[in-house]
């Protein structure tokens, strides 16, 4: 049983306004949704419903649960419909958390049986944004060039004054596709750079895949001026987290398996770090909380933003995850501010929007309780 304080301290993290730099459409599925989901395709006979129906069910999971989920997930979204209509729930349940930036990260797909195309994919997406009910969704238009905030894209707010979310989309290459795959991949991006996309992801199966397949394609995105995030050191491999910390990314994932070098190289290149404790705890790359290395980057004053990867997959919230903070390593809140703030300085999109986010962290300063 959490005491008084506990109780108080969750209230707070709930309350403080939050960015979201690590979080993957799929993976944030609502439990009750993917319930829903898995049910009908068990009775279309696509899969055995009373094999994952206790996996979803449970909070928690472990390991080898959590790789069955992911597997549940690339059957699941395979039509627009239900694209858009993940992708609405999944800023709605963000949004109730208070966070006030997400950036949401996707894999463009492809399901020819569907006449689904990346594009189409991703259209399906932007429909999901512009379906969200409870708040007003402000994205980041590249376009948008006389200085004034981004545009409001599912608005009603004329009428109504409503709380915001600002967001950014982030396409992501899979470690499974080949060089093709990910320009193609990068060249959606690009052309998506006026509808909210911000920037490019590289993520997957750690063990798949070569780091030389991907490069052509990360290498266009930065000649393009598309920051990159990059899925690093999930799992012991020297030569490739080498290379990634060559490739100095304008950001980087997990950074579990850094021998003592490249964290002095992580360091000297001052590559914001995007924290997810409960994934790397759950995933078993680190082996408690207290363990896990954001309390050397954090008295490092390395920059770094908390975050959840997935909140569904993981069954946690990015109000939890400040929350896991302040009880580990005993941070104020006074800090917690500080580190959501900070994070505000790593996001994708551009100095409007950020300024704007400076304006919600003013207001949260005068109203919250430190
Ligand atoms: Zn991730």
């Amino acid at each position: 049983m959490e005491g008084d304080d506990d109780v108080e301290m969750r209230e707070w993290c709930h309350a403080l306004p939050k960015i979201e730099l690590h979080a993957h459409l799929n993976g944030s599925i609502r439990d009750s949704t993917l319930l829903e989901l898995a049910k009908r395709l068990g009775e279309k006979g696509v899969i055995v419903f009373e094999d994952v129906e206790h996996i979803i069910m449970k909070y928690g999971r472990s390991l080898p649960e959590c790789f069955q989920l992911f597997d549940l997930f690339h059957i699941l979204a395979t039509d627009h419909e239900t694209v858009t209509r993940i992708t609405k729930e999944v800023i709605e349940d963000f949004a109730a958390e208070n966070v006030v930036y997400l950036e949401l990260r996707t894999t463009p797909k492809k399901n020819e049986a569907k006449g689904m195309t990346k594009r189409s994919y991703m259209k399906a997406v932007i429909d999901g944004l512009r379906a969200v009910e409870t708040v007003d969704v402000v994205l980041f238009d590249s376009s948008n060039e006389n200085g004034s905030e981004s545009t409001i894209i599912n608005g009603t707010s004329a009428e109504m004054k409503r709380r915001k979310i600002y967001m950014g989309l982030l396409l992501s290459i899979d470690r499974r596709e080949t060089t093709t795959a990910a320009v193609e991949t990068v060249d959606l991006a690009v052309e998506m750079k006026d509808l909210g996309v911000v920037g490019i992801d590289l993520s997957g199966n750690p063990v798949i895949g070569e780091w030389q397949t991907y490069l052509p394609a990360l290498k266009h995105a930065k000649e393009v001026g598309l920051p990159i995030t990059l899925h690093c050191g999930e799992v012991p491999n020297k030569k490739e987290i080498q290379a990634m910390l060559d490739f100095c990314p304008q950001r980087m994932g997990h950074v579990c398996y850094l021998e003592e070098e490249e964290w002095k190289t992580l360091k000297s290149l001052k590559i914001p770090v995007e924290i997810c404790l409960t994934s790397n705890v759950r995933t078993e790359r680190v082996p408690s909380v207290e363990y896990h290395h954001f309390v050397d980057l954090y008295n490092a004053k390395h920059p770094l933003a908390l975050c959840t990867d997935d909140p569904g997959l993981f069954s946690t919230s990015l109000s939890n995850e400040y929350f896991l903070v302040a009880s580990a390593f005993g941070l104020s809140k006074g800090e917690m501010l500080q580190i959501s703030q900070k994070a505000v300085e790593y996001i994708f999109a551009d100095s409007e929007m950020k300024k704007s986010l400076m304006k919600v962290f003013e207001d949260a300063q005068r109203k919250l309780v430190l």
